[in-house]
């Protein structure tokens, strides 16, 4: 028998991190709703004390998680901010990060309103041309941030380009693969340091939980990692694990589909007469599809698009009209949802920031989910009309 990392993706999904109960031979891990753990007699226990350090099922959905993105190591938190908080807690005063300028609006908001105050200095820059990220390299960066495909521009930024960059700096590259999932794409393998998830998202892949992981492959990191997770104790609870456990076995048939209906969705919007652009990795004419082929395994299900005539009230026309399609924040689950960015995700990003990066007003983001193709392409036909 292979060992499991040489397995298939597939496989991985089905039986990483999980082995039967050693109590009871249960198949699915039990949800361990436990504080703390009996200890025959002082320092005598079975490896967990209390449940903020280590429980059961949530070990086992790090480490289903860590294999499934070939990494060693991973911790889960209470949300993807609070591992992004957990992340940037690795770093000092003084010390300085360049991301990307067209990033999820959270990760925006806690750096500039957050950490900012720490004395962490944050460069936000285009990271579709590297050059941008050359530029504000100097000997305090300590953390390259992307974010690849970008939300909700569906930007594509080069990983492996980006390691290159921050090996020669001697900085981390941390790397959002939220949009992506490990099925599409595992930065680990292109030369990041650590993968960061929103868990609520695809990996979740039912929006029934609000979740977050890191993953990473190096020792120290590692270390760090679960200091400032049991420190800060921002970690999610057995019952959420045990949710996206059972949401995991199925990440490879969820994002087939959602990969194969965001085809069929995006070249609709294509044509249509009153969409003037579409943004979707898959497109030839996509600036970084080059990019998007050699590191990504497929294109997926999140697309964007504007409206001829750039206007607001035509965007919540459309927003308000589809009926399969929810309008709601998120992504990444099974149903399919519309937004506005420029109103909700991106809201707390200043409109002349945003509208540099392409999120102006007519600007609509579909997540799309694994309903019937035909159906979804029928509902934005009626909405657009
Ligand atoms: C949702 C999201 C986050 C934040 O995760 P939460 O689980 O909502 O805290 C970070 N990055 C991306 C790309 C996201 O979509």
């Amino acid at each position: 028998m292979k060992e499991l990392s040489e397995l298939k993706f597939g496989t991985k999904a089905i039986h990483a991190g999980v082995e039967p109960d050693p109590s009871t031979g249960a198949i699915m891990t039990p949800i361990y709703q436990t504080s703390t753990y009996v200890q025959e007699g002082v320092g005598n226990h079975k490896g967990y004390e209390y449940s903020r350090t280590g429980n059961p099922t949530r070990n086992a959905l790090e480490n289903a998680i860590a294999q499934l993105e070939n990494g060693k190591y991973g911790a889960c938190f209470g949300s993807g901010m609070a591992a992004i908080d957990c992340l940037i807690k690795m770093l000092k005063p003084g010390d300085e990060v360049i991301s990307t300028n067209d990033l999820y609006g959270g990760s925006y908001r806690i750096f500039t309103t957050v950490f900012e105050q720490y004395g962490i200095k944050f460069h936000f820059v285009p990271m579709g041309n590297l050059e941008n990220v050359r530029e504000k390299i100097n000997s305090n960066t300590r953390l390259i941030w992307a974010e690849t495909p970008t939300n909700p521009m569906m930007n594509i930024i080069d990983i492996k380009g980006l390691s290159k960059l921050a090996k020669e700096a001697g900085a981390l590259l941390g790397v959002d693969n939220t949009f992506a999932t490990p099925y599409l794409q595992t930065p680990l393998d292109l030369g990041a340091d650590i993968v960061m998830h929103s868990v609520t998202k695809y990996l979740g892949g039912h929006s029934d939980v609000v979740m977050g992981a890191l993953v990473t492959k190096n020792e120290q990191i590692a270390e760090e990692m679960y200091r400032i997770q049991n420190s800060s104790g921002a970690v999610c609870g057995p019952m959420d694990s045990f949710l996206v456990l059972r949401g995991l076995k199925t990440l490879h048939l969820r994002i087939q589909r959602h990969c194969e209906n965001g085809k069929k969705i995006a070249n609709f919007l294509n044509e249509h007469p009153k969409v003037d652009k579409v943004y979707w990795p898959g497109f030839a004419f996509h600036e970084n599809h080059e990019v998007a082929k050699e590191q990504m395994r497929d294109f997926g299900g999140m697309i964007s698009f504007t409206l001829i005539g750039n206007s607001m009230d035509d965007a919540y026309a459309v927003v308000k009209n589809v009926k399969l399609f929810s309008l709601a924040e998120s992504l990444g689950g099974v149903e399919s949802l519309i937004g506005h960015p420029a109103t909700m995700t991106h809201a707390s990003i200043p409109k002349e920031e945003r509208e540099k990066s392409g999120v102006v007003d007519s600007l609509i983001r579909l997540s799309v989910g694994v309903e019937d193709a035909d159906d979804l392409v029928e509902d934005l036909k009626q909405a657009l009309r």
